[in-house]
């Protein structure tokens, strides 16, 4: 398998974390990009103990962890500040810990030979003939791979050139997104926190250096527009009335850099791939960000993918067999993600006020047990 030379679609995490994996155990990998830069946002994005174990793994940790702030509790907070839960993240062998997204995307990039990276390729289609894969890029721009990796994310072309189009599905609410820094005292407990109210979230990551990622959740259509008073009057109205920081933190934060996204997700698929061509990241199961696990899934598949064509007999044998170790996982957390994402959002008062006296008194443990099933997995 090592003179396998792999094509894969898209810059992102998923796709430039595979390329390091795959050359990690000496596989000539290859990576496509639309955009005419690899670039990230620079907010951050939570790397729970899954996801670091593949930094470490990949011999990244240190660089991103130097770059970041811990995260050693989370809590689930009402309106008012009181804290309804404490989840005590627990003992790992690697920690949890909040990340600027430009961050983790450099720290992947500059493990990578610069030759491997091919910028302004838009895919276009594909072809399998024979044993390789023909990728035809918009301009004309023809290359030849031993198999094709598409993480070109939630809108994928791969995945749409293998099973028709499917268009991602809106989940009836928008997040936005927002890093300031602040040294007020109530951001600095070493607990990041997500606060309930109704029909709307707020949470505080600590992004490290005295940085706070933060995220706002409101029901409102598909491609809501930007309120006449901007992004920050819109989220400065919603949450006027909610527990320090969060006015604050909405307040130190550079409007124009406030980004919005709508919650969109798919069901799982049935399959991921065909003959020499598989997806990985959220081409593959793309997930409404309520765990906080996209990025980190795509960093896992990044890892197994590796190990698979590194021990596989035959390629085709290595993909599928990825995707049979992938498939499962991958589809419990969308559900799950979906579903607290539902729950997260009721705006009913009486579900509304039966959420929080239940999480109040549900033990924590019962969390902790459940999401250490989450963390501890290894690739
Ligand atoms: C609001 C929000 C918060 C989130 N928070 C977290 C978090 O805290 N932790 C976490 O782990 N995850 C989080 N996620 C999820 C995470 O962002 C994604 O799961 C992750 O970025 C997916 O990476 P990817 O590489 O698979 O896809 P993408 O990042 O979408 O990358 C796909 C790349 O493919 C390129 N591309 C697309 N089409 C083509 C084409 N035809 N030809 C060539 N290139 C193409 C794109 O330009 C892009 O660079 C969050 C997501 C959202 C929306």
């Amino acid at each position: 398998m090592s003179v396998a030379n792999i094509g894969i679609i898209g810059g992102g995490i998923g796709g430039v974390a595979a390329a390091v994996a795959l050359h990690q155990v000496g596989i000539d990998a290859v990576v496509y990009e639309r955009a005419p830069r690899l670039r990230e946002v620079g907010v951050g994005m939570m790397l729970w103990p899954n996801a670091t174990r593949v930094l470490r793994d990949l011999g990244l940790l240190e660089q991103v962890l130097a770059r970041s702030g811990p995260n050693t509790h989370f809590l689930v907070r009402a309106r008012g500040g009181e804290v309804l839960m404490n989840i005590a993240l627990g003992d790992f062998d690697v920690p949890a810990i909040c990340a600027r997204r430009a961050d983790l995307l450099a720290v992947l990039i500059a493990a990578l030979p610069p030759e491997s990276v091919r910028l302004g390729r838009e895919l276009h289609h594909f072809e399998q003939v024979g044993d390789k894969v023909r990728v035809f890029f918009a301009g004309g721009v023809v290359k030849e791979h031993d198999a094709v990796i598409g993480a070109d994310g939630i809108r994928s072309r791969v995945r749409s050139e293998l099973f028709g189009v499917a268009d991602p599905i809106y989940r009836g609410y928008t997040i936005w997104r927002g890093m300031a820094s602040y040294d007020g005292s109530a951001a600095r407990s070493g607990a990041n926190s997500e606060t309930w109210g109704a029909g709307h979230r707020f949470g505080i990551l600590n992004t490290g250096h005295d940085r706070f990622t933060w995220y706002a959740t409101a029901n409102v259509a598909a491609n809501y527009p930007d309120a006449p008073c901007g992004r920050k009057g819109e989220l400065r109205r919603m949450f006027a009335s909610w527990h320090a920081p969060i006015p604050e933190l909405i307040e130190a934060t550079d409007e124009a850099a406030i980004l919005k996204n709508g919650a969109y997700d798919l069901a799982p698929l049935r399959r991921w791939g065909d003959r020499l061509v598989t997806l990985l990241g959220d081409a593959a199961h793309p997930c409404t960000p309520n765990l906080g696990q996209g990025g980190g899934l795509a960093l896992e598949d990044a890892l197994v993918l590796a190990k698979c064509l590194e021990k596989g007999t035959s390629l085709e044998a290595a993909l599928r067999r990825y995707e049979s170790l992938r498939c499962h996982r991958t589809a419990h957390m969308q559900q799950r993600a979906r579903l607290m994402g539902q729950v997260g959002q009721w705006e009913n008062r009486v579900f509304v006020g039966v959420r929080q006296a239940v999480t109040s008194v549900l033990p924590a443990r019962l969390f902790e047990h459940n999401l250490r099933r989450v963390y501890s997995y290894q690739t």
